[in-house]
């Protein structure tokens, strides 16, 4: 959650209860009434999500970086 201050205040809005559309958050003294638009509306769904990697260390264990190629790879098992 982008504010005009530059914050980013997830972790309050993590608590906070959305599901009906809207929430009330409360930082320090002031109180922002926080509205949820229609799904897609200014929301990020251009931007690439990163996602765990699918390969594996040599171990043979899940690999741990998280890439956003569509591979759904990182750099190192690509
Ligand atoms: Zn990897």
């Amino acid at each position: 959650m982008y504010f005009p201050n530059g914050g980013m205040l997830d972790d309050e809005l993590n608590n906070a209860d959305i599901s009906d559309g809207k929430a009330t958050v409360r930082l320090g003294t002031k109180t922002y009434d926080v509205k949820v638009k229609s799904k897609g509306e200014d929301c990020l769904d251009n931007v690439v999500k990163a996602t765990q990697c699918k390969g594996r260390t040599k171990k043979g264990k899940r690999c741990k970086n998280e890439t956003g190629d569509a591979s759904g790879k990182c750099h190192w098992h690509r």
